[in-house]
């Protein structure tokens, strides 16, 4: 009976309002945003690489996020709203076609999320570059420039050329519209030997303007990790990415091809892992990313499964070697670009 009456209320609604008001209630309704699978704090853990270290990333933006929650009683609401503006943003437009997938415990053949259209163009971000190491000058112009140059190459390339035969991953890979430009580097001479995870570097050298640029810390982190950043909706006085001096540019080695900067990017622009750090259940909230029971490490063989389908190893936001991992999806491209859209988390960044 109530739904007779609120139909009754909304065909009412639509005689006597405006024709624009009426279609915004159409669209409202159209649009209800669904936040019932959403969550924030995460089991960190659970690396299929776990049992060989060598073989594991190690990026601990999911550990400092759940410090912060612990610490911030606020950040979850804030985080809430981020991914229900981002939810909106997406809404019909960037529904998934195909069956299954990518959603919660999901698992099938194929899903392929549509881009949704926006006016944005290509987004710069123009980023700060922030070098303490007891000897700041052992970072080079030189490596911070190759480092642009993969955060650039990074966001525009499809590299559909690189995925392995049997995957079909190829419609997924997107060309993420951003481009990175370098405000300033700066150079701080500090003896500290490391500085963990706890964002001391952040206090120590703050962040400048962080409304409007991506700072990022390059430093001594410990402990094997290479990086962690912040997602949107955390303080400003925190907001970036650390990352490790061996790991940043590029450097040689199996981390060495500068991607641990595109990963945390990657959550600086409010994208998860692609196993959405839990088992089959949890989910990154992307449909075109395949469900997965947790991290690929080292360069696996295609196909790598789990929850009844093959993991999308390749993906940015996995565990696995920067030589690797060299796609993200429209999915994600979506997820990323609602924050500078109106509304949007980074909207100050997109120059409008
Ligand atoms: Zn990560």
């Amino acid at each position: 009976m109530k739904k007779v009456i609120f139909g009754l209320l909304i065909v009412a609604g639509t005689l006597i309002g405006c024709q624009e008001n009426s279609s915004d209630m159409t669209n409202e309704l159209q649009s209800k945003v669904d936040m019932s699978d959403f969550y924030v704090f995460t089991d960190e853990y659970g690396s299929k690489g776990d049992s060989n270290t060598k073989e594991s990333r190690e990026c601990h933006s999911m550990n400092v996020l759940n410090r912060q929650l612990k610490e911030n009683s606020g950040l979850y609401k804030k985080m809430y709203d981020v991914e229900y503006n981002t939810r909106k943003f997406i809404g019909a437009k960037g529904k998934p076609t195909g069956t299954g997938g990518g959603g919660s415990g999901g698992g099938d053949s194929d899903v392929d999320v549509a881009i949704v259209p926006d006016n944005l163009g290509v987004i710069n971000i123009p980023v700060y570059i922030h070098i303490v190491y007891p000897n700041a000058n052992s970072i080079s112009n030189a490596q911070v420039s190759s480092q642009m140059d993969v955060l650039n190459a990074d966001f525009t390339n499809t590299n559909v050329s690189q995925l392995p035969s049997g995957t079909n991953f190829a419609n997924d890979a997107t060309n993420a519209g951003f481009s990175f430009s370098l405000a300033g580097t700066f150079r701080y001479d500090d003896p500290k030997a490391s500085w963990g995870t706890n964002n001391s570097v952040k206090a120590a050298y703050p962040p400048i303007t962080p409304e409007t640029h991506l700072n990022i810390w390059v430093c001594n982190i410990g402990g094997g990790i290479l990086g962690y950043a912040q997602f949107p909706g955390g303080a400003a006085s925190t907001d970036g990415v650390v990352l490790g001096g061996e790991y940043f540019g590029v450097t040689g080695g199996v981390y060495g091809a500068g991607r641990t900067a595109t990963h945390e990017v990657g959550h600086y622009f409010n994208l998860r892992h692609i196993w959405g750090d839990g088992r089959c259940r949890q989910d990154d909230f992307v449909a075109d990313t395949p469900s997965s029971d947790s991290s690929n490490g080292g360069c696996p063989t295609f196909p790598s499964v789990s929850c009844k389908t093959a993991d999308m190893t390749m993906n940015y936001m996995d565990y696995t070697y920067d030589n690797c991992m060299y796609m993200f999806t429209d999915g994600q491209r979506n997820r990323m670009r609602a924050l500078f859209a109106p509304g949007g988390a980074r909207f100050l960044m997109s120059g409008s």
